[in-house]
């Protein structure tokens, strides 16, 4: 099929940043693209929509990057989307009773740019702050391997204190890795350390400043305005791929395409895999990969309760605060999703009617908690109550504020977990078939769950098919090199 054609066919089968990274490579490589996503909005797991009950447009979460996403700044400069990400420099961490600390860097070299804010850290010891360091030490400048231990393991052999374990190690890697620390593969944590020390700009954090899904309405006009095609609410019912070429069926038809990339998450691909001998291996990986859950908690307050644009939360139960009001530029909206719970507080209706009459600036807060297991049997109300309990506990200004109205957004399935020897388990592109290839962040790509994880995985698939087409290319593009003395680890 394909020798008998001038362009070649590709078929992708999801529009998050796998599918779609994916998709607007190989349409700018002579490729005719059909891109089906079986919801109606791009995105996937980072995508937005309108809440039906509050009548606001929200993220599914909130979603960062940062300086060392190489691919996924790549990919959002191919598109034209880079000037919809803020960058932040600053972090703050804030204790309950509201102290502050503040990590930023300075004119030092790599990775000491940091060294004068974290030696300032009110909420550590100087004694954390010694084992602290030796350990980041060691994981910048050393490989880690997987020898089977958790990262939690590896701390204890590191000596680090309780606090330094609660204060360091949980808010930077749960949140990183989404995982509890008993459930990280040392790599893991080591390369997140690694990535965001080896140059001033790798720690920088980026948030859009539009809703999620407007950020992908340039990827859909790149793949149409190249003559591909996106396909909503189009979801792929199985695939049957041969030597020559490969068909999907697709509401109820088969289709027929040269190449096909798979960029689902891992049980939606088992789901789609033939019944067949070959197939058998890979559905056994499959079925190894476990999930964790994050949850965001959406807050509508009628006065200001920070001025701070995003916080670290320390001690509690919430570990994020993102002040969307000053975030976002307010423009966009998106459409309701199936998967995603969400509901409504009870809110006394005297409480609405201060709120209304408040003077004062309204804001949208959004709190998050990754690996988030301790919330999954908790009611919607039972975490709105429990999240403004704290809240309050770390900023003043929140106390006195009225709550106007509140979502959750629970995503039981967020990320997959990075536990020891799973890297054994993550698939390459390739399949056991030359026409089909597999893509989306819990592939092997290298990196956790993430978004760039998903676009190096979407471009690897790619350059699998400009490959097996006979024109190579190269879509992914190189890490961030390390600078200061970080150029001596790589
Ligand atoms: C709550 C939450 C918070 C997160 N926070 C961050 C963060 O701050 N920073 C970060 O980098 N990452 C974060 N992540 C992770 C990040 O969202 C994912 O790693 C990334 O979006 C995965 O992209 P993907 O393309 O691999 O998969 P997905 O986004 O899951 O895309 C797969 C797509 O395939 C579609 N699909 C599935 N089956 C079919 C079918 N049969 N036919 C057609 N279409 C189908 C789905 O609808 C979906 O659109 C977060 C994830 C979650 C859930």
């Amino acid at each position: 099929m394909a020798e008998s054609r001038s362009q070649p066919t590709v078929a992708i089968v999801g529009g998050g940043l796998a599918g779609l990274a994916a998709a607007c490579a190989l349409s700018d490589s002579g490729f005719r693209v059909t891109l089906f996503e079986r919801r109606p909005f791009l995105g996937g797991r980072a995508s937005s929509y309108e809440h039906p009950g509050t009548g606001e447009v929200v993220d599914n979460c909130q979603h960062v990057l940062f300086g060392s996403c190489t691919n996924l700044i790549a990919f959002y400069r191919t598109i034209g989307i880079l000037d919809k990400i803020r960058w932040f420099d600053r972090m703050t961490f804030v204790e309950p009773g509201g102290r502050q600390s503040v990590l930023q860097p300075t004119f030092l070299p790599a990775p000491l740019h940091v060294t004068p804010s974290f030696l300032g850290f009110k909420f550590l010891s100087a004694w954390d702050k010694i084992v602290l360091g030796k350990a980041l030490a060691v994981l910048m400048t050393s490989s880690s391997k997987d020898d089977g231990r958790s990262f939690q393991d590896w701390l204890v052999q590191y000596g680090q204190t309780a606090a330094a374990i609660e204060r360091f190690w949980k808010p930077i890697l749960v949140s990183a890795l989404s995982e509890d620390l008993d459930q990280i593969a040392i790599p893991y944590a080591a390369q997140v350390v690694r990535e965001s020390m080896k140059a001033r700009e790798a720690r920088r954090m980026g948030i859009p400043s539009v809703p999620l899904t407007n950020l992908y309405d340039a990827a859909q006009e790149y793949v149409t305005s190249r003559g591909g095609s996106v396909r909503f609410r189009n979801g792929v019912q199985s695939v049957a791929p041969s030597e020559r070429d490969i068909s999907f069926r697709v509401q109820g038809s088969e289709e027929e395409f040269d190449y096909g990339i798979a960029a689902v998450p891992f049980d939606s691909l088992a789901k789609l895999l033939p019944d067949l001998p070959e197939a058998s291996d890979l559905k056994r990986k499959l079925a190894i990969f476990k999930t964790s859950p994050i949850t965001g908690v959406h807050l509508w307050f009628d006065r200001k309760i920070s001025a701070l644009p995003h916080a670290i939360l320390l001690d509690r139960t919430i570990q994020w605060m993102f002040h969307k009001s000053v975030l976002l530029d307010r423009s966009g909206s998106g459409t309701a999703e199936k998967g995603m719970t969400s509901v409504e507080p009870r809110i006394d209706p005297k409480t609405q009617a201060r709120a209304t009459a408040s003077v004062g600036t309204p804001s949208y807060v959004e709190l998050v908690i990754s690996s988030s297991k301790c919330l999954i049997d908790k009611s919607r109300q039972e975490i709105i109550d429990l999240a403004l309990r704290e809240l309050r506990e770390f900023f003043p200004g929140a106390r006195d504020a009225n709550l106007v109205k509140a979502t959750v957004i629970k995503e039981v399935n967020a990320t997959f977990s990075p536990v020891p020897g799973i890297d054994r388990y993550r698939p390459t592109n390739a399949t056991p078939w030359p026409r089909l290839f597999l893509a989306g962040d819990w592939t092997a790509t290298g990196w956790p769950a993430t978004m760039e994880g998903a676009v190096r995985s979407g471009y690897l698939a790619a350059e699998a098919v400009a490959r097996q087409a006979g024109n190579p290319k190269v879509f992914l593009v190189p890490d961030l090199h390390g600078t200061g003395f970080m150029r001596l680890f790589g």
